[in-house]
């Protein structure tokens, strides 16, 4: 009989829910129920991996936004930004809250139309619109806003002979303090691009000017880049109203506020360093109230706010696979979830929660998903309890981006559904299945 080799045994010593810097136990409770939902149930009847939505916690982000702006603001407007989460029901939830939409492709425009958005109040935006684009958004009355110069004299073109004059605004980029500056999308307001532009528009009688567009970057995180941005907004508008009799309606700040998620790398958790949706409000209503213009002559302001008003109504559940030592000591998990359905593991450190009692041994680990890839980490370093196969976790934060971005990559993308406010459970995005996936593909006859 041959004798086993000899294996050193591993020996770690194990530390029973490790005080943090702030005094609090990292370890917690087990994270069972959403919204009353059992974690569990959702996953016996859906399946793992699992994205789910809190229509509750939806609607009250987007309360809460337009409380902050309309307290403080006479004229405000939201339009949900469809690339952040644009699964109907989601739309139709901040549609019904009063929201237009904001899309940036054909595609997310007849998503809109899909939906029942009046055309009226579809903000067309993106470098990329097609001209069979454009004439349906100039026939629908939608606002377009113009990023290049291209984009500008076809419309002029395609205005020709039109019985209403589109309504266009101009993408605006600047210099806020954020950097990079984000002025590959728009024209510049330093080296007065977007003042040539503004009066190119007027000049060429073909299209109306209704409003001014920025978009300063995403995940800011500062409010003063804002009331920068407000500051130079208003000073396009103005100047439209001294310099040529016309009057701006609206101004569109764009989106950007970041949500409560933690960036890699940093070293203090969102949720303690991110400004709220007040303080945000607080600083573009102040510069724009005292901008100067005329009582009755505020200009509409809107808003294109998307991860802050979903990120945190998002929760990703899955189960764990199985458990392995890494050559260097530490320990890994493998989770059923990976980066290809978690877009957003690339720059957050997600919170994962454990959705079932666990022992107080608390260790620092590496999370992978089931992808046969390198690259495939969702936690790089975590301090979890000890994980069993079978157990299953809640990612936290996850609502934005994610179900947008995933990519049908070696796995299925799972299902996705919303908790309604009566706790009621709805499937609003079935898993994808093989038919699908294979359904436009085409083989050759000499390779059947
Ligand atoms: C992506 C995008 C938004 C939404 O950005 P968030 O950072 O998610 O708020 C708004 N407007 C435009 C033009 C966008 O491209």
């Amino acid at each position: 009989m041959q004798k086993l080799v000899y294996e050193r045994p591993y020996i770690k010593k194990l530390t029973a829910g490790v005080m943090n810097k702030f005094g609090s136990r990292s370890g917690g409770k087990p994270f069972e129920y959403i919204d009353n939902v059992s974690v569990k149930s959702l996953i016996a009847s859906y399946g793992s991996p699992l994205f789910v939505l809190s229509e509750k916690q939806i609607r009250r982000n987007y309360r809460a936004a337009y409380r902050a702006f309309s307290t403080r603001y006479p004229k405000v407007q939201f339009a949900w930004s469809y690339k952040t989460n644009y699964l109907n029901a989601v739309c139709n939830i901040f549609h019904q809250e009063g929201s237009w939409a904001e899309v940036v492709s054909g595609f997310e425009y007849q998503k809109a139309l899909g939906n029942g958005v009046p055309g009226n109040k579809i903000i067309f935006n993106g470098p990329g619109k097609t001209a069979d684009e454009l004439l349906l958004a100039i026939e629908n009355d939608s606002l377009i806003h113009i990023d290049h110069l291209e984009e500008l004299n076809q419309l002029i073109i395609l205005a020709e002979g039109k019985p209403n004059k589109p309504r266009v605004g101009i993408r605006v980029n600047m210099d806020t303090g954020i950097y990079p500056i984000w002025d590959r999308f728009g024209f510049n307001y330093e080296s007065g691009d977007a003042w040539a532009a503004i009066l190119k528009v007027i000049n060429s009688g073909k299209l109306q000017l209704a409003g001014l567009h920025c978009h300063i970057g995403t995940y800011v995180q500062v409010t003063g880049a804002y009331g920068i941005a407000a500051a130079k907004m208003a000073s396009l508008a103005l100047r439209c109203k001294a310099e040529l009799q016309h009057t701006i309606a609206y101004l569109d700040m764009g989106g950007g506020f970041p949500s409560t998620n933690t960036l890699k790398g940093s070293y203090l958790p969102g949720t303690d360093t991110m400004p709220t949706i007040d303080d945000f409000a607080e600083e573009i209503t102040g510069i724009l109230t005292k901008a100067g213009f005329a009582h009755d002559e505020l200009p509409l302001l809107i808003l294109e706010s998307g991860r802050v008003l979903i990120d945190d109504a998002g929760y990703l559940l899955g189960t764990v696979i199985a458990n392995k030592r890494l050559s260097e000591g530490k320990r890994a998990t493998i989770v059923d979830f990976g980066v290809n359905v978690l877009f957003t593991s690339f720059w957050y450190e997600h919170q994962i929660s454990p959705a079932q009692e666990f022992t107080p041994n608390i260790e620092n680990m590496v999370v992978y998903g089931p992808l046969c890839m390198n690259i495939d980490v969702i936690r790089e370093s975590i301090n979890l309890p000890l994980l069993n196969p079978g157990d299953n976790v809640v990612v936290h934060k996850v609502g934005a981006y994610n179900m947008t971005q995933w990519m049908q990559f070696i796995t299925l993308r799972p299902a996705v559904v919303l908790i309604d406010e009566q706790q009621q459970v709805h499937l609003i995005k079935a898993k994808e299945t093989l038919d699908y996936i294979e359904r436009d593909e085409h083989v050759p006859g000499h390779l059947k």
